[in-house]
């Protein structure tokens, strides 16, 4: 059995809980010496530093949402001036309101060793030729994993967004043995194996890493089967600092969350109150080690549970189960977040849109659709088709370049529109996740 850090992830609970505070005294004293955002939100609740002195105590402190985190844009979260930042990332590739994450040098070294456990636990090794098919850009997916990969002295093949049959000839020729990618995107591989008589069983692909979207246990096995590989899940969010928050061991009863450096916390998304180990709620993380860009309890925004039972692979790490869903609209495509407001904002730019809107996403040969119906003016209905195409044309431009995935665009009637909305919820995701 491979560990990346032994001493850490099979830690005693009593060492463990006993670190934790040590750190977040340190970050509560940090982020309110240096952050003032945190000083305002503290002194507006009359708390101090000093107390927090009890993990019970801690459970009391506000909560940080991705609103304040937008409200900061781009610089007011960062911990430490920015000559001390040697990254910088954001929480999508889209233009509108990312959130922007610093790291500093030592941010980019821890983040690299909790990719490279989550690797390593999934019986990756440095024999390993590493694929990662994530886009490398703003978003941490690619440079995540390919540090990480690195650091464990695999052969790291940054294959980026590359189109879909140069990945395949990229796997067959340079012998891949694990790739790092979206669930989905696994499954568009495998459609497209199939489509070019290519035998899966005849390449060296024997792994999976995947992460970005929520993926059912039915995924999974599909990955499996058709890929001949074992499919292994990690978790990231990017606001903290992307992948490795989180991965599964070869036990698959969970995944690990790294909790010396993260502390992980189930509330009720209603009522914002603590629940006990073993309820299901929202997951909400603090970091205990971050630098550059420290969050004291930050809502994710993910549903899920903890088990802090022991496990078979001798980690001591909590687990936390495979997401399922997630407190808001947020609609997550090729691991890209789709925010529904961001095409309220586009249709109220667009003369003759009007602000109403249905989202439909499909899933169809293993690939995601997201479909907009729009409600246009009733002038808008010209009889003359071409008029018609040139304007679907615009609006698939306009929401294309905001959101940063592909969307098909179908004009309604407004009544039309609102009858469709009686029948169905504004976001309807038909997608098996
Ligand atoms: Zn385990």
């Amino acid at each position: 059995m491979a560990y990346w850090e032994e001493q850490s992830e099979c830690c005693p609970r009593e060492d463990l809980e006993q670190l934790q505070l040590e750190r977040l005294q340190s970050v509560i004293n940090r982020v309110y010496k240096n952050v003032a955002f945190y000083r305002a939100l503290f002194d507006g609740e009359r708390i101090v530093p000093e107390d927090v002195g009890s993990l019970d105590a801690f459970t009391k402190l506000p909560f940080t949402t991705k609103k304040d985190l937008e409200k900061n844009y781009p610089y007011g979260m960062f911990a430490v001036p920015l000559r001390e930042v040697v990254r910088i990332h954001t929480t999508t590739d889209t233009i509108d309101t990312p959130t922007v994450v610093g790291y500093t040098a030592h941010d980019l070294k821890t983040w690299s060793d909790l990719v490279a456990r989550f690797l390593l636990s999934g019986g990756a090794s440095r024999d390993d030729v590493i694929q990662v098919s994530f886009h490398y850009g703003l978003f941490t997916g690619a440079f995540g994993l390919h540090h990480g990969a690195e650091k464990i002295g695999a052969s790291v093949i940054p294959a980026s967004s590359e189109n879909t049959e140069k990945q395949i000839r990229i796997m067959q020729d340079y012998r891949t043995t694990v790739l790092v990618s979206t669930p989905s995107y696994a499954l568009f591989l495998a459609d497209t194996l199939e489509e070019m008589g290519i035998d899966p069983k005849q390449m060296m692909l024997k792994k999976g890493l995947f992460g970005g979207e929520i993926w059912s246990d039915k995924t999974r096995a599909d990955i499996q089967e058709r890929l001949y590989i074992e499919a292994f899940d990690n978790y990231g969010v990017s606001e903290l600092m992307g992948p490795g928050i989180a991965g599964e061991c070869r036990e698959k009863q969970g995944l690990h969350i790294v909790e010396d450096h993260v502390l992980p916390e189930i509330i009720d998304p209603e009522t914002g109150e603590s629940l006990p180990p073993g309820k299901t709620g929202e997951l909400v993380l603090t970091t205990l080690t971050r630098e550059a860009f420290p969050l004291v309890r930050y809502r994710t925004g993910d549903i899920t549970s903890l088990d802090y039972g022991t496990c078979a692979c001798g980690r001591t790490m909590v687990r936390m189960k495979r997401i399922e869903r997630r407190t808001d609209d947020l609609i997550i495509i090729k691991g890209i977040n789709v925010d529904p407001h961001q095409i309220e904002k586009v249709l109220l730019e667009i003369e003759g849109c009007e602000p109403h809107y249905q989202v439909i996403v499909r899933r169809e040969n293993n690939r995601d659709h997201l479909v907009v119906n729009v409600a246009v003016s009733e002038n808008i209905f010209f009889d003359e088709l071409r008029l018609q195409e040139s304007f679907v044309e615009k609006v698939r431009t306009a929401l294309g370049r905001r959101l940063n995935v592909r969307v098909d665009v179908k004009l309604m009637e407004r009544k039309s529109l609102e009858e469709s909305l009686k029948k169905s919820p504004k976001i309807v995701d038909s997608r098996e996740l």
